[in-house]
């Protein structure tokens, strides 16, 4: 009885193929740009104490309240896995007594993140995210500049054009409780209307009711009232600044006052860079100002600003885009006959020692290693048979034209940076030797199958 083929647990899912490329496009892409805007990555654990996450993201957000994967350990300790990475990086922050030196600190991560969500396109259980954070800055040039780094990122991966910049303000503390108050009044007188968990968000965080994803809450808040009158001037002359640093930088934006974000810890700043390529999951990157969190983890109060871009959605734009990187390709060795494996060998080393990559089957006759070579897309294969050895030379085949010439040994990578640069090799050259070749498999064919090898 064959035992059934075990599959990924819902909701996560392999990287294998393209589908790799893309999503190391995406993390080497933000990694390399907001390096030119001196951010310095950090990595810290996978899970943490779970008092990380229910103190700082909040009583009320999704997140907390239906989607952390949390547990108990061997020893009786509560652990979450991460749902998303800036509570680590502010804890990290404050556990390794960085809160008063060097501040603003500027930090870039990439890495899984765990949320039990509904899977669908784009919403994974095990998704991943690279982010940033300025830890310790309280100017709306801050919020400015991690905004810019977000859409240069997009702007190198291609696909900036697919994507819009929305911004909101969500004010300062006294803003926000005027706001909050007009908002229950509103929602109040409309409560039979709206759906059972905004009816509870009613009571412990209104503004969250702006962020529901229920179609009558959504066509409700069309009526709601908005921040911007309840605006303090100095949250309004943040807000201002944010949008004429935004204006400085040359990153084009929407504002659009129903953006709070998912999680309760922002104020001032929120964004979110929104697609329509991408069906339900239409946010690729969100953040904003939470200047109340570094605190929250037993810090002093260190006003910070940051967004998380979701992985898996970037790499569903580029593969939209057509913008999945192609497989590096190989130069095959092919050695014929026993003599020539050892020379092969270290021709192989050769080639990767130059930075060029090399791939040897483990076995089979010279058809059969063409016939992988040709597989696995090489660009050149290198044939050294006991003829070659003898001479000092090998055959370099380019497999994309099928034009080939002798090389000495020792021109090898020279040759093959030629090949790369102007394509075929000498026509008369190349037809001679592929009468060779020809003649070179034909006589495989021919001859008794070498006895295989008994260990
Ligand atoms: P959504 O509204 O789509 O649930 P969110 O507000 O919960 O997103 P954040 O917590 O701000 O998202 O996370 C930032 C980004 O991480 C999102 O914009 C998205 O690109 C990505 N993301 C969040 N949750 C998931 C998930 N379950 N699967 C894949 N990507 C996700
Ligand atoms: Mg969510």
């Amino acid at each position: 009885m064959s035992t059934p083929a075990l599959q990924p647990a819902r909701g996560t899912h392999d990287l294998i193929g393209d589908e790799f490329r893309r999503h190391q496009q995406v993390i080497d892409a933000a990694r390399h740009i907001a390096s030119l805007y001196g951010f310095e990555e950090w990595a810290t654990p996978v899970f943490e104490d779970t008092r990380v996450f229910s103190r700082s993201l909040g009583d009320t957000s999704d997140v907390v309240t239906k989607e952390m994967y949390t547990f108990t350990d061997r020893g009786g300790e509560s652990v979450t896995l991460r749902p998303e990475n800036t509570a680590g990086v502010c804890r990290a922050l404050v556990s390794n007594g960085l809160t008063q030196s060097n501040l603003p600190r500027k930090v870039f991560y990439a890495g899984p993140m765990f949320r039990y969500e509904r899977p669908q396109k784009g919403r994974y259980r095990q998704f991943h995210q690279i982010g940033i954070e300025v830890l310790g800055a309280a100017e709306p040039l801050a919020d400015a500049e991690v905004i810019a780094c977000g859409w240069h990122i997009q702007q190198e991966l291609g696909i900036s054009e697919g994507t819009v910049l929305e911004v909101n303000t969500l004010g300062d503390r006294p803003s926000r409780e005027a706001y909050r108050a007009a908002l229950v009044e509103y929602f109040t007188a409309h409560k039979d209307r709206l759906s059972e968990d905004s009816r509870m968000r009613l009571e412990k965080n209104p503004l969250r009711i702006l962020d529901s994803k229920d179609r009558n809450d959504q066509a409700l808040m069309a009526g709601a009232p908005t921040i911007h009158q309840y605006l303090t001037p100095e949250a309004a002359a943040f807000y201002d600044g944010l949008r004429r640093h935004l204006d400085a930088f040359k990153v084009p934006y929407r504002e659009n006052p129903r953006i709070v974000r998912g999680l309760d810890y922002y104020n001032h700043t929120a964004f979110e860079f929104v697609t329509d390529r991408l069906g339900a999951q239409g946010t690729v990157m969100g953040g904003g100002r939470y200047d109340g969190l570094v605190e929250q983890m037993g810090g002093p109060n260190t006003p910070s600003v940051g967004w998380a871009a979701g992985v898996e959605r970037l790499s569903l734009l580029l593969e939209a885009a057509g913008l999945t990187p192609a497989a590096p390709r190989a130069v095959a060795v092919i050695p014929v006959g026993e003599a020539a494996e050892a020379a092969a060998i270290s021709l192989l080393q050769l080639l990767r020692g130059a930075g060029l990559v090399a791939e040897m089957a483990y076995r089979g006759n010279l058809k059969r290693r063409m016939e992988r070579a040709n597989r696995i897309k090489a660009a050149a294969a290198l044939i050294l048979g006991d003829d070659e050895l003898a001479k000092g030379v090998v055959v370099v085949r380019n497999l994309d034209d099928g034009t080939q010439a002798e090389v000495p040994l020792d021109g090898v990578i020279a040759a093959l940076a030629e090949t790369e640069v102007d394509g075929a090799m000498e026509a008369t050259l190349a037809a001679q030797m592929e009468g060779e070749l020809e003649a070179m498999m034909e006589a495989e064919d021919e001859a008794p199958p070498p006895p295989r090898k008994r260990r």
